[in-house]
């Protein structure tokens, strides 16, 4: 049962996922294996389920919840005649989509490059397949070593691009001065941007999709005559692809030279205690877990946690409206550190959390500077 949850919480995030590109989903499968085949992913009774679907339905792309290799891909490819994108490859696409910065844009192209350079020689194969394949053998591997080449080439550019902008901006944010930093962290989508909104009164772009936010945006924002900076950072994500944490190293500096996190969670999502795992695992696998944080509970507008009805069996959902105190009674008002509930969206408990964020603030600034306050 609880493994079923699991699978189906991936698919749901999958799903979104999906969604985010601009595709629309039509169908889910899941198996259970112990282990993937190595050779097409999925089972061969699953695989014949699937090709049947895409058949019937016209579907055009099939989408692999975890990373293929590069020759389960073309064998499936085979298969089921539709292209194919594992989890890595959709993300990757989100990404591209979305990188507005050349930075952002630098490091896409470099994690793009990386997850095509192993999967070069699949894709002539295919090429091969479809020119009939007579007589292309000894060019087309010559080829692949070109491209392959060239890809690498290009890597190298790349990472080169990359470091000399990681130098400007540490060199930027040394330029910050005193000023105490705050930055949002949180899982994707649980309203960092909208928040960051509502705080600094600018307009940073928010829906409701994943990774709206790819790019950092450092705002400097002032509660009762206190100025600090305040940055949103890229959202966290389960399984995001290796390639893509280390390129957005970049990024995740800023939370790791942060003074105050404020991690933002998104209460009305069922799994919204694993979200604030991951969160917490990869802070602590950027060195940053040491640092104090408030908890932000946030969405408290459309919180509905699941009843267990008198007799046991039926579980529903049900609206409840509590009040700061009593929200500050449940579990989550007892988490280590402060933790304030609100609601971006709608504003609701927002003076006690500008206080709250306030009193954080001024604590570190006092501290800095014994001196001047
Ligand atoms: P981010 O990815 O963490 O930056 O999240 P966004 O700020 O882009 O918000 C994601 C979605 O959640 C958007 O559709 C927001 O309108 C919605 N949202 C943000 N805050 C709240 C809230 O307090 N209540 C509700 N119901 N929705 C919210």
């Amino acid at each position: 049962q609880q493994n079923e949850d699991k699978s189906n919480e991936y698919l749901d995030e999958l799903e979104f996922l999906a969604y985010t590109a601009g595709g629309e989903v039509y169908k889910r499968f899941v198996q259970k294996m112990t282990a993937p085949n190595p050779k097409t992913f999925i089972g061969k009774g699953k695989m014949e389920e699937v090709q049947a679907y895409i058949a019937q339905h016209g579907i055009t792309t099939a989408i692999f919840d975890d990373e293929l290799s590069p020759a389960q891909q073309k064998n499936i490819e085979k298969i089921l005649e539709c292209k194919i994108i594992d989890r890595t490859n959709l993300i990757l696409d989100i990404f591209a989509q979305r990188a507005q910065t050349s930075y952002a844009r630098t490091q896409v192209e470099l994690a793009q490059y990386e997850y095509l350079l192993p999967r070069l020689a699949g894709m002539w194969t295919h090429l091969e397949r479809q020119k009939g394949g007579i007589g292309m053998r000894g060019p087309g591997e010559t080829e692949i070593e070109t491209d392959r080449r060239i890809v690498r080439d290009r890597i190298t550019l790349l990472k080169q691009k990359i470091k000399k902008i990681d130098k400007q901006m540490e060199v930027q944010r040394g330029n910050r001065g005193a000023l105490v930093r705050v930055a949002l962290v949180g899982y994707t989508n649980v309203g960092k941007s909208t928040l960051m909104n509502v705080i600094s009164k600018s307009d940073v772009f928010a829906e409701n999709k994943l990774f709206a936010t790819l790019d950092t945006t450092v705002r400097k924002v002032v509660i009762g005559n206190l100025p600090f900076l305040l940055t949103d950072t890229v959202g966290f994500i389960r399984k995001l692809p290796t390639q893509l944490v280390d390129s957005f190293k970049g990024t995740l500096d800023e939370v790791r030279e942060a003074d105050l996190l404020l991690h933002v969670v998104d209460i009305s999502h069922e799994s919204f205690e694993d979200h604030i795992a991951s969160v917490g695992k990869t802070l602590d696998e950027i060195g940053a877990s040491d640092k104090p944080v408030i908890m932000v509970f946030n969405k408290i507008d459309a919180y509905e946690p699941e009843v267990i009805d008198e007799d046991d069996l039926i579980t529903e959902k049900t609206e409840v409206h509590y009040t700061l105190d009593e929200w500050k009674k449940t579990w989550m008002g007892r988490v280590d550190g402060d933790a304030i509930f609100i609601s971006a969206l709608q504003k609701e408990n927002f003076d006690e959390f500008r206080k709250l964020v306030y009193d954080k603030v001024r604590d570190i600034h006092v501290t800095r500077f014994p001196y001047n306050s």
